[in-house]
């Protein structure tokens, strides 16, 4: 947490970020036990909870809100959009079951820091973004942070990025009330996929979609989920 003193902002020690960031994943960890019935999953894998780790969420939040990036919440990024509440990252990225050789496609980059976490997990992440500024501020902030295994395209999601397709898994970071067709194709056979399905403004559900080897789609609802909306290009 961020002291005061003399009217100036004194920054956390690393020791003390430290101890937040393993507070936070207790918490998490807590979490992911409480809502194993409806999500299939007891733990995180060991890979998840290293990158959880990590990620220094404080460099992928704005300065204001810097006391705040182990606490257990979405928070505001500029633009009217967020960075994501951390036991859902953590959740949406588990059911994903990424191995180290794949390559993974984010839409709504927004502050970077889902794509990092998932850049600790894969091979490569592409990640497409539609408001320019913050495409860019991602990019400042992942380089900074020392991630090279991270592309980022600014532009609508809902076309997927079919220059790098297909992909092992696919996650949507924005509510859409059915699943772009464009992700769909873009998905390898035995891909993954995680979308926030429902309305632009309330609750939605997240839904984890398989592609078997035949190319036949299975589809599972996980939680109920608050995420912003995905948009459609005009
Ligand atoms: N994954 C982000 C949180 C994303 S919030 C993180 O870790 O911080 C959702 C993001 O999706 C916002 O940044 C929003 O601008 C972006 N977005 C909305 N519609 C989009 C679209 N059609 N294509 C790409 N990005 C979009």
């Amino acid at each position: 947490m961020t002291a005061r003193s003399e009217g100036k902002e004194v920054s956390a020690t690393f020791e003390e970020r430290e101890e937040d960031r393993r507070a936070l994943l207790k918490k998490i960890v807590k979490e992911v036990e409480t809502t194993s019935a409806q999500t299939g999953r007891k733990t995180l894998a060991p890979r998840l909870l290293a990158a959880l780790a990590k990620v220094r969420r404080e460099a992928f939040v704005r300065e204001s809100e810097a006391a705040l990036a182990y606490v257990d919440t979405a928070l505001p990024i500029g633009h009217g959009q967020t960075i994501s509440q951390p036991f859902i990252v953590a959740i949406m990225t588990e059911l994903l079951d990424l191995g180290p050789d794949e390559a993974v496609l984010e839409i709504g980059t927004g502050s970077g820091y889902q794509a990092a976490v998932l850049a600790e997990l894969a091979r490569k992440v592409y990640s497409v973004e539609i408001v320019p500024a913050l495409a860019e501020r991602a990019q400042i902030t992942l380089a900074a942070e020392g991630y090279h295994n991270i592309e980022i395209r600014c532009g609508d999601g809902g076309t997927g990025w079919p220059e790098h397709a297909p992909y092992d898994a696919v996650i949507v970071t924005a509510a859409t009330p059915e699943i772009p067709r464009a992700l769909i194709h873009q998905l390898k056979p035995n891909g993954r996929m995680i979308v926030p399905i429902g309305p632009r403004y309330g609750m939605q559900q997240l839904l984890l979609v398989r592609k078997d080897a035949a190319g036949n789609l299975t589809q599972r609802g996980i939680l109920s989920v608050v995420f912003v909306p995905l948009r459609t290009a005009v």
